[in-house]
C-alpha cells in the first residue's frame, strides 16, 4: 500500500523545505502541493521544483504517459478542485464525504490515479503531498487504497504575519507569492489550525503535529521522528551537517520559491517578526489567534 505523507498547516510554516529535505531520501517523492496540479499544469511559465516548466518536466511527462489523461483538466474537475479549496473550516465538505455525497468522486479517483502514476514513475514507497490545506485532506483521507499520515506543522502566527508582509520573489519563474494583511493571515491561520485539528484529525490514519520552531532548531532530530513515523530508517542524506543539507532538485510543484534552491543550506530558526512586525499588527494577531496560539506555546 502506499503511504501518503500529507503535509497540513499555514503557509509559511516550513513545509517546502522539511518535504524537500524528506524527498531526499530513496523511497520518498517530493511532489509539492499536489491538489492543484491541474490548474498550475495549464498555467504558463508555472515551473517544477527542478527548474524545468512544468508541462516540459521530463518527471511529469513520464507519469502522464504512465497513466493518459491523467494531468488533463476539465471544467468539472476545476470547478470540484475550486469547491474543494474553498473548504477552509467549516464542517461541510466533511459531513458531505461521511455521507458519500460530496460530489468530490470524479476528483478523488483522478488524484488517487495520479498518486499510483506517481509510485510507477518514481519507485517510491512514500509520496509527501505538501498541499497543506484542510479541503484537500479530508478528500484524501477518505480514499481506502492509500495509508495517509498527517503531519501538522505549526508555526508562530505572528511570525507566519510577518513572513507576508514581505513579498517572495521567484527567481526562476513569473509567479511569486503576494504580500498579505497582517489581520487576514491571522485569520486564515486560527480557521486552518482549527479545521486541521477538529476535522483532518478525525480522518488520518496516522496524525502528527510537529512545530517549524522545533524542526528549524534541531532538524536532524525531527527529520528522524518524521521518517520514523512514514516507516522510513533514521538519517536522511540531505544532512552534510548537523543543520545543513544539500537538496537535490525534487519535483515539486508549487510551493515557496525557496524551492529553486539548490546550494548547500542551513537550517536555522527564523525569528525576525520580533524586529519586524509592528506593535499595532502584533495585537491585532494576538487577540484573533488566542487561544489556538497559548495551546500551541506561541505565549
Ligand atoms: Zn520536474
Amino acid at each position: 500500500m502506499t503511504t501518503v505523507l500529507y503535509l497540513a498547516g499555514a503557509g509559511r510554516s516550513g513545509s517546502t523545505l522539511l518535504a524537500s529535505i524528506l524527498g531526499q531520501s530513496p523511497s520518498v517523492v517530493d511532489v509539492g502541493e499536489l491538489w492543484k496540479i491541474w490548474r498550475v499544469m495549464g498555467e504558463p511559465g508555472r515551473r517544477c521544483g527542478c527548474g524545468a516548466e512544468l508541462v516540459d518536466c521530463p518527471f511529469w511527462r513520464s507519469v502522464a504517459e504512465a497513466s493518459p489523461g491523467v494531468l488533463e483538466a476539465d471544467p468539472e474537475l476545476l470547478a470540484t478542485m475550486a469547491r474543494i479549496g474553498r473548504a477552509r473550516g467549516s464542517g461541510g465538505l466533511w459531513a458531505q464525504l461521511r455521507l458519500g455525497r460530496s460530489g468530490t468522486e470524479a476528483y478523488a479517483d483522478r488524484l488517487r490515479r495520479l498518486y499510483e502514476a506517481i509510485v510507477e514513475v518514481s519507485s517510491a514507497r512514500v509520496i509527501i503531498d505538501s498541499s497543506k490545506m484542510p479541503g484537500p485532506a479530508m478528500v484524501v483521507e477518505s480514499m481506502d487504497a492509500l495509508d495517509v499520515r498527517v503531519l501538522h506543522l505549526t508555526r508562530d502566527p505572528r511570525a507566519v504575519a510577518a513572513s507576508w508582509t514581505n513579498r517572495k520573489d521567484d527567481p526562476n519563474g513569473a509567479h511569486h507569492l503576494e504580500a498579505r494583511e497582517p489581520g487576514a493571515v491571522a485569520r486564515a491561520w486560527m480557521t486552518r489550525a482549527l479545521a486541521t485539528e477538529t476535522l483532518v484529525r478525525a480522518g488520518a490514519d496516522a496524525y502528527r503535529r510537529e512545530s517549524y520552531e522545533r524542526f528549524a532548531t534541531e532538524p536532524e532530530v525531527v527529520v528522524d521522528e518524521v521518517l520514523a513515523f512514514i516507516g522510513e530508517p533514521a538519517g536522511s542524506p540531505a544532512f552534510v551537517g548537523p543543520s545543513t543539507v544539500l537538496l537535490e532538485a525534487t519535483h515539486s510543484t508549487g510551493g515557496n520559491p525557496g524551492r529553486f534552491e539548490r546550494q548547500e543550506r542551513i537550517v536555522s530558526l527564523d525569528d525576525r517578526w520580533r524586529g519586524e512586525l509592528d506593535p499595532g499588527a502584533r495585537r491585532t494577531v494576538e487577540r484573533i489567534t488566542t487561544p489556538m496560539r497559548q495551546i500551541y506555546g506561541y505565549r
